[in-house]
């Protein structure tokens, strides 16, 4: 049982179901992942170039305002406002990340700073003008280095999500493809083994003629077919002369071949639409042509007979000729004279009896 559910449809279903959900999960991980590193990029760009150039501004404004006012009231200036402000931007500034190389010309210009105030000069403060300017005009180069670096890595990044999408579709695909063709496939042996234990199941396997099981069912439903259709229709049994004879003189696997070859015969005699021919057993065969004629019948009778004497099969246990012959006993149904199936049966066994008392190599109607 559960071997079957893993060879099943719907389990095979059920895979591709998951590839689909595994393959957008995937995808979507991969859209995060790279939205996250762009929105890494953005913040990199805004509080490491953007921030620090606002804060080195104020500095400098306050610098500048310093220096105006000590201009204008000869060094008789309140500069604790300004000084605060820078104190608090500059710290801020300076504790942000730098690298080694900067934080060595942060360093100093801090010592300038502090120094700056102490010295309490317009040419000290000039000083860290010029220092201040320096740090803005390096960190605009930064802002510039590093927009040309987001760009690249954009570009790269768009580039690395659609080929990460190619390939997710076509394994997809693949996948899908390969699970629809094993569907197929065995959809496909299946039928052919259903078809094939089909026709097992109603042939007899020794002389390739419709077995007894599918006689029964054809030949039970033979009265209602024809009534249904309005048809004439006959039933015929045939049996071999003397077959006991034939296997003691022959031995019973040249029966076999003999059995085959008769069988044969008769196959390919009836093989229209609406003829059937069956091995009821043992040496003896039965014929049902739906949708007959009386001289159509009787001319088929007189044919099958002579058919299998041509055949030439010797025979020197016979006592009727000394080759193989069969004799016949058929009957005809007429529509709707509602005669069962049993009853026409036993009507041509009688025949077939009458034929046999008569000598054989013959046919009774
Ligand atoms: P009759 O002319 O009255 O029909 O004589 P008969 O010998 O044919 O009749 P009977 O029914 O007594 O014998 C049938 C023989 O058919 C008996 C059996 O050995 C043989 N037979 C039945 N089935 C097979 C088979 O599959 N192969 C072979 N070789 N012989 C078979
Ligand atoms: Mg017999
Ligand atoms: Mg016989």
């Amino acid at each position: 049982m559960k071997n079957k559910f893993f060879k099943s449809v719907s389990f095979k279903l059920a895979i591709l179901v998951t590839i689909i959900i595994l393959t957008l999960i995937s995808a979507s991980f991969l859209f995060n992942s790279q939205i996250d590193k762009l929105k890494k990029q953005i913040d990199g760009i805004y509080f490491g170039n953007f921030v620090p150039l606002i804060t080195l501004d104020l500095v400098l404004k306050n610098y500048q305002t310093i220096i105006k006012c000590k201009e204008l009231t000869n060094n008789k200036c309140n500069i604790t406002a300004e000084k605060t402000v820078i104190l608090k931007n500059w710290k801020q500034y300076a504790n942000s990340y730098k690298t080694q190389k900067e934080r060595v010309i942060v360093n100093d210009i801090d010592k300038s700073i502090i120094s700056s105030f102490k010295i309490d000069k317009i040419e000290a403060y000039e000083l860290i003008l010029k220092q201040i300017n320096f740090l803005k005009e390096h960190e605009v180069d930064i802002a510039y280095k590093q927009r040309r670096e987001f760009l690249k890595d954009y570009s790269d990044m768009k580039n690395y999500l659609f080929y990460n999408l190619v390939a997710i579709i076509i394994v997809s695909f693949a996948i899908i493809i390969f699970i629809i063709y094993q569907i197929i496939k065995k959809d496909n042996q299946l039928t052919i083994l259903n078809k094939k234990y089909k026709i097992d199941s109603i042939t007899d396997s020794m002389t390739k003629l419709y077995n007894r099981k599918y006689f029964d069912t054809i030949f039970d439903n033979l009265p209602f077919i024809s009534n249904a259709n309005n048809w004439r229709s006959a039933f015929i049994i045939i049996d071999i002369d003397f077959f006991k004879q034939y296997n003691d003189t022959y031995g019973h696997d040249m029966g076999d071949e003999t059995l085959k070859a008769v069988a044969s015969e008769l196959k390919s005699y009836f093989n229209k639409e609406y003829e059937y021919v069956f091995r009821l057993g043992g040496e003896e065969f039965g014929v049902v042509l739906f949708d007959t004629q009386k001289d159509i019948l009787i001319e088929c009778l007189e044919d099958i007979n002579k058919k299998v004497v041509n055949l030439a099969i010797e025979h020197k246990g016979s006592k009727v000729l000394d080759v193989v012959s069969i004799s016949i006993g058929a009957v005809i149904y007429e529509a709707h004279s509602y005669i069962s199936a049993n009853k026409l049966y036993k009507l041509a066994d009688e025949n077939l009896y009458k034929s046999k008392q008569n000598g054989r190599n013959q046919f009774t109607l």
